[in-house]
């Protein structure tokens, strides 16, 4: 598929398809307009901030307003335009980041007064060649205080040649002094249908075939983001190795549990089943799922059910739902009621908390099953007639006592090891970030509170300053996280993963009984090895519902109506 990749560095996708122009940056529309008329009018502002999650665009629209400002067109007596052309001296050396009067500077890793200070030296002094000299400061929130108030004295009285372009992800932490400088504009979170028609116009033209299903769930874990979504777009292409993408793969590949698993789990535990639920539990959990990441995903699976009845005619919002999910989402709907769906809910959002403090969260995470379980009121085939003909909205009890309220935020213990660190991502729904750690980079040493890598070819820029900054912000203590060059660095998990069951999978196949399968199916190849008392026991006979005497709605056992 892809042979040149082997004769020239791989360049990521993220990369390969930054937009030049703003008529190319997806999803942000009103943006884009707001900006185009503000430069057209000649009204720009001497700063602005741009704002909005993390690659969703912010560099990427200050290097084409850089070029907006600089560009003289192609004949050389152009001004400012919106539409940059892309060929002349200013915007080509922008273009490839080469440009002496473009100064770029990430303020998470140069926080201090004095980078500022050397950075402010330099605006008394007219640009080089470039109409303006441009400052972006990526990620301004992390200036220091006294670094904000020395660039505060150059915003108040900003000489005519400079402009001031700052990104930020947390415009809440800038200073209002700053803030009340700067023109602000937002960049949205790139919508799903959206995002999902860009990663598969970019399949395309890449060459890549990839089911609908991987594209879903690539744009699911993206939230928004249109980088994250070309790195793991990039990831999924490098695993699938010139084969198709399948969406088991991409599942495999972000450590998720097949929301058709969450779907079964959750049925189970609503229809009051808490032996088969914690025996899908324990398989999921041994597929590599982490305990607070299967309860996330049933929480994220109940908001979703609940939108779906609230409010069935968007139940794409979002993008990331495929056909037979939307199927198996709409029939289970149907039998739940709102304060049913409502109290799963509040459930699992206290139990979230729980698993992340507890010592042992798998045994957090079942206790929070039980509970459900038994919890669970499955509306019986005559209330749901009843419901229907009264009109649904008392359809069922209301829980017995007021919900308890979420338990704060707490700060998380620090990982013992570097395998217990990359769950903590997947568990905090970082799983972009996780499957980088999982996958791109091997381990050189860790420590609690200190992490040293070899980067791999897909590793993101500014890779380590994302996973000290969220680290920082978990456990509440500085982290130090480094890409070294050169040393002893072990292969990434995911390459030892697939070490040993390339292992199991040799095992197997020099097993006697492997042996006289492939004798009888000639062409019949090994193509998993899997625990076959590990399996999940959804498809066994019902079992006992629980005999709380009150549950008499329970006592019928399983109802009839529900998919098996
Ligand atoms: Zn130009």
């Amino acid at each position: 598929m892809n042979g040149s990749s082997e004769t020239r560095p791989y360049r990521v996708l993220a990369r390969t398809y930054r937009p030049s122009r703003f008529a190319d940056l997806i999803g942000q529309e009103a943006m884009v307009r707001t900006l185009a008329n503000a430069i057209d009018s000649g009204r720009l502002a001497h700063a602005f901030v741009l704002t909005g999650i993390r690659g969703v665009g912010k560099t990427t629209t200050a290097r084409i307003i850089a070029r907006a400002l600089n560009c003289v067109g192609a004949d050389g007596t152009g001004g400012p335009t919106p539409d940059p052309c892309g060929t002349c001296d200013h915007c080509t050396s922008i273009g490839e980041d080469r440009n002496v009067d473009v100064i770029e500077m990430d303020a998470a890793s140069r926080t201090g007064v004095d980078d500022i200070r050397e950075l402010i030296e330099g605006v008394r002094y007219r640009p080089v060649s470039a109409r303006f000299k441009v400052y972006i400061i990526d990620e301004v929130h992390m200036l220091s205080r006294n670094a904000f108030n020395a660039l505060l004295k150059t915003l108040e009285e900003p000489p005519e040649h400079v402009k001031f372009i700052f990104a930020t992800t947390e415009i809440r932490k800038v200073p209002v002094t700053v803030l009340s400088r700067c023109q602000r504009f937002d960049l949205r979170r790139v919508d799903g249908e959206t995002l999902f028609s860009h990663l598969g116009a970019i399949a395309g033209q890449e060459g890549v075939e990839i089911a609908e299903d991987a594209l879903r769930q690539i744009v699911r874990a993206a939230e928004g983001s249109v980088r994250d979504a070309l790195s793991l777009l990039d990831q999924a292409i490098a695993h699938a190795a010139g084969g198709r993408i399948e969406g088991d793969r991409v599942r495999d590949m972000l450590g998720l549990a097949d929301r058709m698993q969450t779907a079964d789990l959750l049925e189970a535990l609503l229809r009051g089943q808490a032996a088969p639920a914690l025996g899908l539990f324990d398989s999921l959990h041994e597929a590599g799922a982490d305990p607070v990441a299967v309860l996330q995903d049933l929480l994220e699976f109940t908001h979703w059910l609940s939108r779906l009845k609230a409010a069935p005619e968007d139940a794409r919002a979002g993008g990331a739902v495929s056909d037979i999910e939307l199927e198996r989402g709409r029939t289970l709907s149907a039998k739940l009621s709102i304060p049913v769906l409502t109290r799963c809910w509040q459930i699992l959002l206290k139990g979230v908390s729980e698993t992340h403090m507890a010592v042992d969260p798998r045994q957090a995470a079942e206790m929070v099953l039980i509970r459900l379980a038994y919890a669970a009121d499955l509306p019986t085939p005559a209330e749901i007639v009843r419901a229907a003909e009264s009109g649904e909205t008392a359809l069922l009890p209301q829980p017995a006592s007021p919900s308890p309220a979420p338990a704060p935020e707490t700060t998380q213990p620090m990982p013992e090891t570097f395998e217990a660190l990359v769950a903590l991502f997947k568990s905090r729904k970082e799983m972009v970030l996780g499957a980088h750690l999982a996958n791109d980079v091997g381990l050189v040493d860790y420590a609690p509170g200190r992490l040293r890598y070899r980067r791999g070819p897909r590793a993101p820029d500014g890779l380590e300053n994302r996973l000290r900054r969220m680290l920082d912000d978990w456990t509440g203590q500085r982290w130090s996280v480094e890409a070294v060059d050169g040393g002893e660095a072990a292969p990434s998990l995911r390459e030892q993963r697939e070490e040993r069951e390339a292992m199991d999978r040799r095992e197997a196949i020099d097993h006697p009984a492997v042996q006289a399968a492939l004798e009888m199916f000639p062409g019949a190849t090994v193509e998993a090895v899997r625990n076959v008392e590990s399996a999940p026991i959804l498809g066994e006979a019902p079992q006992e519902p629980p005999t709380d005497p009150e549950d008499d709605a329970e006592a019928e056992g399983p109802h009839g109506e529900l998919p098996p």
